[in-house]
């Protein structure tokens, strides 16, 4: 990669050259050094690559722009100033985000305020609420704004949280005289103890409703459903956690509302499969592109790209499309994709096939193809 050739100069033409004159330029050399052409020559396979290189480049007006402007590192998804283009700056989440849980499902968020202290009737903070968002592979990959419906519990707008009717105001509790708890005596063999417990008169609220709202039947509260918007940042994974503050169920008291927490759930790829933020992909071919090498269409997240395989790529061979995996959190680095090829072999063939391969095998004498040494006495 170090000594990489000036595309210019692989094509043979000046900077100055025009669409015409590199397609022309490209199609000479790529006859020349064509594989089918040149079997069995690593040179020429090698220039054929350099040759698809540089044209890929300079027949594009955008990357021959950049590269005109920047060298490789315009074109080169290796180099970051490049790939910075397609994705970058699409998605700022700063700081209204909250935090990413490494695990949703991890617990620790228990506990919390109920009952830990005396006063029952202070301000409490609400529940924290769950729900879990759907995310297709590549939305997951590159972000996006996805509806989540949840169904939590408001503050009652009809009473504003007071839990009476109209024109009505609480009272305060008399048996706790507004605490929300009461003391306890209670006669053990060890003497008299005393301990804290709610009061029941007003169940721990201090007050006591003798006309309730009609909406929320003095509860103060109501459930209801609602949709939210949630921002799912690039390169989210699966089992990982949105934290929505403050969106949460509501608080008591006048305490503040609880977290969201929105789980991620990704659906399976039809084809790719996601190891952290790279991409896994197995590609057929058949044995004629094995054997001979071939141009392959590779589907990535970001649309078909082309990779050319050389003649004798064996079955199970992988390679890597840098760049081509998953977008990391909060990063401009991006993951890679493996291809592994899976050489089909075909079946059905009709008689002309068949006797082409017969023809084939019989050029083919003198070859071996006999078993690696070593092979059966390590099976045994
Ligand atoms: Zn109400
Ligand atoms: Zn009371």
């Amino acid at each position: 990669m170090a000594d990489k050739r000036d595309y210019y100069e692989v094509l043979g033409l000046e900077r100055s050259a025009s669409q015409d004159e590199i397609k022309k330029a490209y199609r000479k050399l790529a006859k020349k050094y064509h594989p089918d052409l040149n079997p069995g020559d690593v040179e020429a396979e090698r220039q054929f690559k350099e040759v698809n290189e540089a044209y890929e480049i300079l027949s594009d007006e955008n990357k021959k722009a950049r590269y005109d402007q920047f060298g490789f590192a315009g074109v080169d998804p290796n180099y970051g100033a490049g790939a910075g283009g397609a994705y970058g700056g699409g998605f700022d989440f700063g700081g209204d985000f909250g935090d990413i849980f490494s695990s949703f499902f991890g617990g620790g968020f228990g506990g919390g305020f109920g009952g830990t202290t005396a006063r029952r009737n202070g301000p409490q903070k609400g529940q924290t609420l769950r729900a879990t968002v759907r995310l297709t592979f590549e939305e997951a990959a590159f972000g996006c704004e996805k509806e989540v419906e949840i169904s939590r519990i408001e503050t009652c707008s009809t009473c504003g949280g007071n839990g009476c009717a109209e024109g009505h105001s609480p009272e305060t509790c008399s048996t706790c005289r507004g605490t929300g708890s009461v003391q306890v005596q209670t006669r053990t063999p060890f003497g008299v103890m005393s301990s804290t417990q709610p009061c029941s008169a007003c169940g721990g609220s201090g007050k006591i409703i003798r006309n309730p709202c009609p909406t929320c039947k003095g509860k103060a509260a109501v459930r209801r459903n609602k949709k939210i918007t949630v921002k799912v940042p690039k390169g989210i994974n699966d089992g990982q956690a949105i934290s929505m503050p403050n969106q949460g169920h509501a608080g008591r008291n006048g305490g503040p509302n609880g977290d969201l927490l929105i789980g991620v759930e990704i659906i399976p790829h039809a084809y790719f499969v996601r190891e952290e933020n790279d991409v896994y992909y197995n590609h057929n071919i058949s044995f004629t592109q094995a054997a001979l090498g071939a141009e392959l269409e590779i589907p990535t997240i970001d649309g078909k790209v082309k990779y050319t395989i050389p003649a004798g790529t064996q079955p199970n061979s992988t390679f890597r499309l840098r760049n081509k995996g998953i977008p990391y959190l909060r990063s401009d680095r991006r993951g890679d994709q493996y291809v592994t090829v899976s050489v089909q072999v075909p079946t059905n063939l009709n008689a002309a096939q068949k006797e082409a391969l017969r023809q084939f095998e019989a050029a083919m004498s003198g070859e071996s193809y006999e078993p690696k040494k070593g092979f059966f006495s390590k099976k045994r």
